[in-house]
């Protein structure tokens, strides 16, 4: 199951779909963030949504910014998803592994908490972005990307975000479906589609018995005809920092923060938040920043 992401219409246009399957961008996410199961379910869930999200609303080189800032002692979880299919993102803890649920699951709404706030930043990337916050329903994030679409975008949708981790901290699969009704749907439409969500398993059960995401969604749908849109296979985990860009964040501190650099550490460390990836800038280098700004 590599990851993708595919676009479709149902019920003669009346319903839009977008399913995704995301592990291997998942486990890239955990390894570089060395995140406990835990913390690997929920960004990944956030990484998921993002996608999905991105997919459904924005074209071109359109992004999101996602800011789950729940009660739970995870703390903030940010990702940034593109149309194009690129995504990052980091939680703020990590380390924070729970206990898993009664029912055996990885407790997500402990970790990211049933109370605080989810603010999504749409970016076209032609200008006017706007932010849009509702409160956390349940910490779970399928549910809460569902209330988002649902109240601060007006559109009656289902998210369902799946992660399953194997014991040993490798996520099996993750993947997740989104469905939203169109403004020209009729009530019919919408009581039919709300009658199947209703009896639609979870998204990590979907995956182990259908394994197409043309079969989950055919699965998902049913009864409704199902034309596939797009098939985007480049999904990634993917952060544009690079050693160019720290130089020039660096050289935007000013001359006597570079100084005070070179003078009591010799040298810069700089990590990067979305991809924890590791910039070592030597002495020579900050000395060269000062000589040609
Ligand atoms: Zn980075």
């Amino acid at each position: 199951m590599p990851d993708r992401v595919i676009i479709a219409t149902a019920g003669n246009g009346q319903i839009r779909a977008v399913a995704a399957f995301t592990t291997d961008l998942v486990n890239e996410a955990a390894r570089r963030h060395a995140t406990s199961p835990t913390a690997s379910a929920a960004l990944g869930k956030a990484l998921t949504g993002g996608l999905l999200l991105s997919a459904a609303t924005m074209k071109g080189t359109g992004r999101l910014t996602i800011r789950i800032m729940g009660q739970g002692p995870l703390g903030l979880i940010l990702v940034d998803a593109g149309a194009n299919g690129t995504v990052r993102g980091y939680v703020s803890h990590p380390e924070v592994d729970l206990a898993p649920t009664p029912q055996g699951t990885i407790d997500v709404g402990g970790a990211v908490g049933q109370s605080g706030t989810m603010s999504i930043t749409h970016d076209t990337g032609l200008g006017h972005p706007y932010t849009g916050t509702v409160a956390l329903q349940s910490g779970q994030l399928g549910d809460d990307f569902t209330h988002y679409l649902a109240t601060s975008m007006q559109v009656p949708s289902a998210v369902s975000l799946g992660i399953f981790v194997e014991p040993s901290g490798h996520i099996e699969v993750a993947g997740g479906l989104l469905v939203q009704l169109m403004p020209n749907a009729g009530d019919e439409i919408a009581w039919r589609l709300e009658q199947t969500l209703n009896r639609l398993p979870s998204f990590t059960q979907l995956a182990r018995q259908y394994h197409t995401l043309e079969a989950i969604l055919a699965a998902a749908l049913e009864g409704f005809a199902v034309e596939i849109l797009q098939v985007d296979g480049t999904v990634r985990f993917e952060c544009p920092c690079s050693p160019e860009r720290v130089l020039r964040a660096i050289a935007s501190l000013g001359e006597a923060e570079i100084r005070d650099m070179i003078e009591v550490e010799g040298q810069a460390e700089v990590r990067c938040h979305f991809c924890n990836e590791r910039y070592l800038v030597t002495r020579e280098q900050l000395v060269e920043l000062l000589v040609n700004p």
